[in-house]
């Protein structure tokens, strides 16, 4: 029945579509679980069409169809979100109905959907309606009844007592002082979106206010007082924002901000259209499928049974006490977090682990992070209690962060989420003494005997403090080679499968599994011989591995004489004794932005000087130590060193370019070198070398510093990572001493995989013949002009590479400590004319298949991905 005024009526949200009705408490994911996003309902649907719960304005029309908002007259904003996850499908099962700023009426249709294409398609079909401004409202009652038709009263919003005599009639925002101002919906023009520079402008306008301030970015928004919430949002060009203000100032503060945002519009460019991808790369799995892939976090290969681990809720009371009693309490806590996590990273120190012990230097770090304490100290503000207030506003910034495109970003989620709930813990149950807690796992699981721990995400904390004696290997559904957990895990040596179909997650507990984590592979249910096969060569690697450290200091010679150096890539001081102890002859490698990295500034001259000269003594006079100057750039941002945004970081600002762009920095690491370079046999090598000019560049700064200390010339090489550089190499090999192989970047940039993609990791093949005739390019470049060829990717220690590369004539590998003496024994096996043969094959097939089924026939050569199988190759 029409209504009188034919307007619907205030307060009154009627079904958008039939279904169940489910509390939003129960819907599996914490942004609405636990409001963040606001109060509402969720409905499982039958029908397949979102209408209009009441009249409104269409205030957010999601490009992908699967979200739409509506502001109503009586002011209040409501979302209404189909699916979870389904952002994801970009479009794909959704039709909307509806544009932005189009009036609707009640019933009318906004979003249709292909129920059966979402379901199979994500991670539930769960629809939500939810206020996005409760703040402004006296409650929400959910009307009784377990099912619900479309067009049923569901909700009534109770509109706070002033306003109800108001109501149904459009109220200028501006009149309603308890409402928040907005601005009117504003297009970013800007090429580069609201990167960090607009941000932080944003940021300092709005400082100058004391109004709260918010910029909302479709269902999302974020403090624009904080840099970090409004990077969160990843405003790309074309992007519709908003700005709402709300307090004493909100008028004058709107005007600043929308002023603010227009001026950041710089290019005009129109959109370009959005096609909808119709293939996926990567084959879908089957129903019933017993094989899930994933990134390698951490290689190796082990047989177990699934141990799900369910990162267990903390449940915490919403009311606190005082306000005082309550911010007490939180920063006791955190000051008893911080605690805990020193004396983690001191044992760790002490264990001359450095890497771990600089996880939880950073994690103390963040616990001072002023955006996050600013957050819980207004929940508590708002009257919440310590804990609640605390995990509000950790889980907000956690998703804030793992929404984001940029990986390396979105991995620190899981050290905010880490150090979240190791405050909460404490304040929920209590301080426990540091040295106890530091020897606690975070995780409180009992761990069954040989198990595969799987999880959504694990924390450093999770992963330091892993019982080893049970955990045999780890697979998560997040994560990334990149990962602070993947270093640990390979620091561990425990194998470690990352981005893993989230289906894993609903594999029972106590199947039996094998992790091939070298081949980024998940098997399960493997029959009797499979196992045994693999307990088999399991114990002849082991057997191998005793067997070649027992020959370890020896020389690598071939069969028929060929000598090949084999030296150790090392990102840390700490690790030169282990190098040598494994027989590394030299350092092929010494990542030094390392030294750089997990820090909030540049490690000192003196820092790096330190560094070098402790190396230089350790490898002394006869053994090469190759110091690659700064790689960072890329997927190696540094804090302190802000990079621009760019759409494709690794064909931007990268290694050696970021150098010759900051030469103050570039000639403060030059000197540490020069000045370490009499202690030992150091050579200098210069990464992501493009062209001759790069080049010319770097050595004329170098050259400016030596002279300047007056040191005697020291050897510079250039790794050969770009394929500008392989084809130039003869012009090259003129200017450099030396080439070192590059081939994970050469990879990414012959083929045109990003070298961490997680659909295309199987295609980005290092034996592809088209790297190979690079190589070869390079090695014969070098080698007419008398100048020898290392390879530092990680072909090098690749079992299967090795007799390729032997041919290709490399003089020298360097590899991971581990696999040192496991190549050496290799080589050992090989006869360099044999190898010759082989290569000289391989350059001339048409694929990377090809390529290995030569390697294939040449011998059964030792995959040490397989973990196991005895060093076995043609002699004679
Ligand atoms: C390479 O690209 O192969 C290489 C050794 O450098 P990095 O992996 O440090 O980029
Ligand atoms: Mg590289």
């Amino acid at each position: 029945m029409p209504l009188p005024s034919n307007q619907s009526s205030p307060g009154l949200l009627r079904a958008p579509v039939s279904g169940i009705i489910v509390p939003l408490s129960q819907v599996p994911d914490p942004v609405f679980a636990a409001n963040i996003i606001g109060p509402g309902i969720a409905i499982d649907p039958t029908g397949e069409e979102i209408v209009a719960p009441c009249d409104g304005v269409i205030s957010q029309a999601h490009p992908s169809g699967h979200a739409v908002g509506l502001t109503t007259s009586w002011g209040a904003q409501i979302l209404i979100h189909v699916g979870l996850d389904t952002v994801k499908l970009r479009g794909r099962g959704f039709d909307p109905l509806v544009v932005l700023d189009q009036k609707v009426k009640e019933g009318e249709p906004l979003i249709r959907f292909d129920a059966d294409y979402i379901a199979t398609r994500s991670k539930s079909l769960l629809t939500e309606m939810v206020i996005l401004n409760s703040d402004q409202f006296d409650g929400l009652e959910v009307l009784p009844g377990t099912h619900t038709k479309s067009g049923d009263p569901l909700l009534r919003v109770l509109l706070k007592s002033a306003e109800k005599g108001s109501a149904g009639t459009l109220q200028p925002a501006t009149s309603a002082r308890n409402l928040a101002l907005k601005s009117e919906w504003i297009t970013i023009h800007n090429a580069t979106g609201i990167h960090a520079r607009p941000a932080a402008l944003l940021a300092a306008v709005a400082k100058r206010y004391k109004s709260k301030l918010t910029l909302v970015k479709g269902d999302r928004s974020a403090d624009v007082r904080s840099l970090i919430a409004v990077m969160g949002l990843e405003v790309a060009q074309n992007d519709q924002v908003m700005i709402q203000a709300h307090g004493p100032d909100d008028v004058d503060a709107l005007e600043a901000l929308t002023r603010e945002l227009k001026n950041l519009s710089e290019d005009h460019e129109s959109p370009a259209a959005v096609v909808p991808m119709e293939t996926e790369l990567k084959k879908e799995r089957k129903a019933g499928d017993l094989h899930f892939t994933g990134i390698t976090a951490s290689p190796g290969m082990t047989a177990g049974k699934i141990f799900q681990l369910s990162t267990q809720e903390i449940e915490v009371e919403e009311k606190g006490e005082s306000i005082s009693h309550e911010t007490a309490k939180l920063e006791k806590a955190i000051q008893v977090a911080k605690v805990q996590l020193e004396a983690l990273a001191n044992g760790f120190m002490g264990g001359n682990d450095p890497n771990r012990a600089s996880i939880f230097g950073a994690h103390q770090e963040l616990l001072e992070d002023p955006q996050l304490l600013e957050m819980a100290g207004e929940e508590i503000d708002r009257g919440y209690s310590a804990a609640f207030a605390w995990k509000l506003s950790y889980t907000t910034l956690s998703l804030q962060l793992q929404n984001l495109k940029n990986q390396l970003l979105a991995a620190r989620a899981n050290d905010v989420r880490d150090i979240g709930k190791r405050v909460l813990q404490i304040l929920v149950n209590g301080p426990v003494p540091a040295q106890e807690a530091a020897s606690q796992a975070s995780v409180t699981a009992i761990f069954p005997d040989n198990c595969i721990v799987v999880a959504e995400d694990l924390t450093p904390s999770d992963v330091a403090t892993l019982d080893r004696t049970k955990v045999l290997g780890l697979c998560t559904t997040t994560g990334g080679a990149t990962s602070h957990v993947a270093i640990l895990a390979r620091s561990l040596d425990i194998p470690a499968l990352a981005g893993v179909d989230p289906e894993v997650l609903h594999i029972a507990n106590g199947t039996l599994v094998v992790l091939d984590a070298s081949k980024g592979e998940l098997r399960l249910n493997p029959n009797a011989q499979e196992l045994q096969a693999l307990e088999k060569s399991q114990a002849q690697h082991e057997l191998q591995k005793k067997e070649d450290l027992v020959h370890a200091q020896e020389p690598a010679k071939t069969l028929d004489g060929r000598r090949f150096e084999i030296v150790a890539n090392l990102k840390a001081t700490s690790e030169a004794a282990n190098a040598l102890q494994m027989g590394a002859e030299g350092v092929g490698l010494l990542r030094t932005e390392f030294l750089f990295m997990n820090r909030t500034t540049a490690p000192t001259e003196n820092e790096q000087f330190e560094a070098y000269q402790g190396l230089a003594r350790a490898f002394g006079k006869t053994r090469p130590l190759i110091i690659r100057t700064l790689d960072v750039g890329g997927d190696k941002p540094l804090p302190y060193l802000p990079l621009p945004k760019e759409d494709n970081p690794f064909l931007g600002e990268r290694g050696i370019r970021v150098s010759l762009s900051r030469p103050a920095m570039f000639r403060e690491q030059l000197r540490a070198i020069l000045r370490a370079s009499s202690e030992g046999d150091i050579r200098i090598m210069f990464p992501m070398i493009s062209s001759l000019t790069e080049l010319r560049q770097a050595k004329v700064i170098l050259e400016e510093e030596r002279k300047a200390l007056g040191i005697a010339p020291v050897s510079v090489g250039i790794m050969i990572e770009v394929p500008s550089a392989a084809v130039m190499a003869d012009h090259l090999a003129d200017e450099a001493d030396f080439f070192s192989i590059g081939s994970n970047d050469l990879s990414q940039y012959v083929l045109a995989i990003d070298r961490g993609h997680p659909k295309l990791a199987a295609q980005a093949d290092g034996l592809d013949p088209s790297i190979l005739r690079m190589i070869d390019m390079a090695v014969r470049a070098a080698h007419s002009k008398k100048k020898w060829v290392g390879v530092c990717g990680g072909i090098a220690g690749d079992p299967k590479a090795i007799p390729v590369l032997m041919g290709l004539g490399v003089d020298e590998l360097s590899v991971s400590i581990p696999s040192i003496p496991a190549v050496k024994a290799q080589i050992r096996t090989l006869s360099q004319k044999d190898c010759e043969e082989l290569a000289h094959a391989a350059l001339e097939v048409g694929t990377a298949a090809e390529v290995r089924s030569l390697i294939e026939n040449f011998g059964r050569v030792a995959d040490k991905s397989t973990a196991g199988k005895t060093v076995e190759s043609k002699r004679n």
